[in-house]
This record gives C-alpha cells, structure tokens and sequence, in this order.
C-alpha cells in the first residue's frame, strides 16, 4: 500500500512506498515523462532492490486537461497537488487569450512555491558556447511570487494609470515620469517576508550541501526601496545562523578595526559566506570567473535572466532541471524547465534530460541521495559515452544520436 509524503516539525517523512503525482505535460511532454519514468524505477530498484518504490499518480493539466475536461488546471489535480506534497511534472501550454495566466505560475502562486531552485552545472562533453564551462557549477534561487511579476499592470491611458498618476503627483514624483500623459505603469512588491524566507533558502541549501559563498543579487544602487531593502533584509536574516554565517558588512567591520587577516580568519572559520553584488556585474562576473560563486540568491525577474544566461553557458537550456519549492510547508513541484516544442510532438526526438535531472533534485529533496547519485552519474555517462539526442549529437563529433525512448533505455541500463 502506498503512503502520501507528510512533513512533521519542519521535516519530510518519506514512507517506502510514497505516493508521488506526476503531470506528464503537452507537447513533447508525455515522451520525456516516459522516459524519465523508465530511469526513476530502474534507479529505485538499483538503490534499494524492492525494498522501495514509488507509487506514480497521474494528473491533468494544460493543453490535455482542456481538451479532456475543459479546464486548463482541473479542481481536481489542484487538490491532490495540495494532499500530496511532492509532484513531478512535464512542461505545460500556456493558453492564449486575455486573462489566462501561465499555468506554471498559478501552481507556483496557488501553492505559495515561493523559491525557484535551478542548479546550473556542467556535465563534461556537452556543446558549450564558453570556453569554460566546467567552471560553472552555481545553485540559483529565485524568488517566485512577488517582483514584476506579481502582474499588476496598468495600460497608458487606462483609469488605474490615471489614478496612479494622480496618487504620484500627491506625493511629488510625476516629475519623474518622462512622458505621463502616455506611460503604462506596473507595480514591483517586494516584501520582508518574501526576502527573508528565500535568502534563508539559500543559505539552507548552501549550510546543507557544504558550499560556501552565497550572493544577494540586486539592483539596489537604482531601485533602493525594493532591491535595495531585499539586500538588507537578506544580510539581517543572516544573524539567525550566529558564527554558521560570516556576511561581508561584517567582514568590512572586522577589517576596519582588526585588519585583513583577522577578518580573513572569521570568513574561512564561517561555513558561509554572505556577500552582495549588483545584478549587471553578476552577469559580467560569472562569464569571466564563475567559479567565483556557489550560491545566488535574487527577486523573480533578475533570477529569471539569470536562470536562462547560466544555463546557456553550460550549454544546459534544453537539459537544466529546475523546482518550484515552499521550504516551510515542504510543498514542491519539480519540473522540465523547456517548453512543449509542440513541431515535435510524438516525434521521439528531443531530449529528456530536464526532467530526469529535475527527478534527480527530487529524490535528493527526498533524502533518496543513493537515487539521486545514480540517475546523475548516469547521466553525466551518457553524455561523456556521446550517447545522446539530436540536439546534442549535431554539435558534436562522433556521437551516436538516440531517439527519446532509446536515451530513456541507455541511461536505465548504464545505472
Ligand atoms: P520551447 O522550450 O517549447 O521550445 C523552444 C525550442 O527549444 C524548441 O523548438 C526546441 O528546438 C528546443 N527544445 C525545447 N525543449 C527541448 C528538449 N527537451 N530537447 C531539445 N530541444 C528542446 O519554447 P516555446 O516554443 O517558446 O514554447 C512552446 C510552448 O511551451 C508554449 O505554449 C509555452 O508557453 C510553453 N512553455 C512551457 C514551459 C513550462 O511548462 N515550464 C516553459 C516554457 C514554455
């Protein structure tokens, strides 16, 4: 009999036989998850020779569900995504037409998924454009529900423009706009709350997995009341961890009166490091020396860029895993990071490599590490081995091109 995943003061209880939820997705989705699925049990079985296994549930949701149903996101898989707390899912159509939302972001706001967690490394022998990539191994966590994307947007001319307009002229800032009379206006929040709970994350998984430096990420020299605060209340959250944490304010501090070898001294006797970098340096710094950095953490739009920019550099865009993560409830979705790719649909083509690696984080956030090792290492074979899909066997030589299913089987077999 399977159980559902239960989290009891702060932590997860994972029964032998849980219960996990899976969206297999539109598009290329339903090959990926079969292939992905494929590993998962053979990897299980590997680690623990029956004595544990998953009991997959399958959901609907997208493009499948609204043929099926009608509704894009169904009640019901909302419901049993709420019962259960971990899920896997493939990538989802996002429909079009006014007023529909993402249905990836309305998982992430309906469930409070409030840090996105994209490891970006590099797995030897695939294409890069960058003549490094191996130096690049950086763990981002992107705020999830609050920045721009909170979706508060004005239209020009629009009576909540006008209101605004009129609500900025009171406190003396219409100046500022350069050009009132036709500006659309949207609303960046960004709490104490959603700072603190996400740069605690970070350090969290920084403490967890011995990695030393972690970065604030901001643009806090322009936008001082909204960055410029989740800097601060990012270097304030530190001093819950005591001397776990050094952050560089107090290194500055110690430097100043101590000088540099004492302060050099409380850094390396710290288990990590906290310091702060503008956004835009962040870019030109982890291009010319990532292995600078261990950790990011940063606000929804920044880390959305920044996600995209890391990944390309390991030549990662089509196989970097990534998670929809609530540390608090314990809640998690683990997703492909790539698109439907609808044009190669029952094609067997692509590669499913994001969603076997993001069922790697998976198993890992389960405390199944003996799983987790083995679908990476795997992996990290197939690839070096130039077994690999079309989008990777055309940038490199000699390699032997598998179909979805058949890098499915070859990454099963080499567990
Ligand atoms: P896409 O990621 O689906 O495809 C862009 C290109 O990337 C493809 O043409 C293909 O060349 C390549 N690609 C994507 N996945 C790949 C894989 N697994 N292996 C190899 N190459 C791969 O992006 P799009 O075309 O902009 O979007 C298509 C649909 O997917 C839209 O409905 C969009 O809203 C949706 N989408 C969903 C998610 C998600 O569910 N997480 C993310 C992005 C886009």
């Amino acid at each position: 009999m399977s159980e559902k995943i239960t989290m009891t003061d702060g932590k997860l209880t994972v029964p032998d036989n849980p219960q996990i939820p899976f969206i297999s997705g539109d598009g290329i989705g339903p090959e990926i998850w079969a292939a992905a699925k494929e590993v998962f049990d053979a990897a299980i079985k590997k680690a623990y020779a029956g004595q544990k296994a998953v009991d997959w549930i399958p959901l609907l949701a997208g493009q499948t569900a609204f043929d099926q149903t009608g509704q894009w996101l169904p009640d019901e898989t909302l419901e049993t995504l709420r019962e259960n707390l971990v899920a896997i899912k493939g990538p989802l159509t996002t429909p079009v037409g006014k007023g529909h939302r993402s249905i990836n972001v309305t998982l992430r706001q309906k469930l409070d998924l409030y840090a996105c967690f994209r490891p970006v490394k590099y797995y030897e022998g695939t294409p890069s454009p960058v003549k490094e990539p191996e130096k690049v191994d950086i763990a981002i966590f992107r705020e999830n529900t609050e920045d721009i994307y909170a979706g508060i947007d004005f239209a020009e001319g629009s009576t909540g423009a006008e209101k605004l307009k009129a609500l900025l002229e009171e406190e003396g800032q219409l100046e500022k706009v350069r050009f009132p009379k036709t500006s659309a206006f949207a609303i960046k929040p960004i709490s104490k709350e959603g700072s603190v709970r996400l740069v605690k994350a970070a350090i969290d998984y920084a403490l967890g997995h011995g990695r030393k430096n972690v970065a604030l990420v901001h643009k806090g020299n322009i936008m001082k009341k909204t960055e410029g605060s989740f800097k601060q209340w990012g270097y304030d959250a530190c001093l819950a961890y005591g001397n776990e944490v050094f952050t560089q304010p107090e290194y500055d501090e110690v430097f100043k009166t101590c000088g540099k070898e004492a302060a050099e001294q409380k850094k390396n006797e710290a288990k990590v490091f906290v310091s702060d970098v503008i956004c835009d340096n962040f870019f030109q710094q982890t291009l010319l020396y990532p292995d600078k950095f261990d950790v990011a953490a940063t606000m929804n739009l920044n880390g959305d860029y920044i996600s995209d920019a890391l990944a390309a550099q390991v030549g990662g865009i089509g196989i970097a895993p990534g998670a929809n993560i609530n540390y608090q409830t314990g809640r998690a979705i683990f997703e492909a990071t790539h698109g439907t790719a609808p044009q190669f649909a029952g094609q067997d083509k692509l590669n499913p490599t994001s969603i076997i690696l993001s069922g790697a984080m998976m198993f890992d956030y389960l405390g199944w590490i003996e799983v987790s090792e083995l679908i990476e290492r795997a992996v990290a074979k197939a690839i070096s081995n130039k077994h690999v899909t079309i989008d990777f066997a055309e940038k490199m030589d000699g390699a032997t091109t598998l179909k979805t299913s058949e890098f499915g089987h070859y990454v099963a077999e080499i567990l």
